[in-house]
């Protein structure tokens, strides 16, 4: 049950930074961003019909501009 648990939180660390849904492990879609001050908060839902995985990133603004650069 512990390998089950570093699992999981593998996954979750892809949905944070690679954006993969932690369900399935399809590419998750951007459906909208917040900012506030240096923080950007990012809602990614799952593409894969019946697939109801969503994820929120949070992540410095600065981090953003460089990732997207
Ligand atoms: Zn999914």
């Amino acid at each position: 049950m512990d390998m089950e648990k570093s699992l999981s939180s593998k996954r979750y660390q892809l949905a944070e930074d690679k954006g993969l849904c932690p369900e399935c492990g399809a590419q998750m879609d951007e459906i909208s961003r917040l900012n506030e001050g240096n923080i950007a908060y990012v809602w990614l839902q799952c593409v894969q019909e019946g697939c109801c995985g969503r994820w929120l990133q949070k992540k410095l603004c600065s981090e953003l501009k460089i990732s997207t650069a």
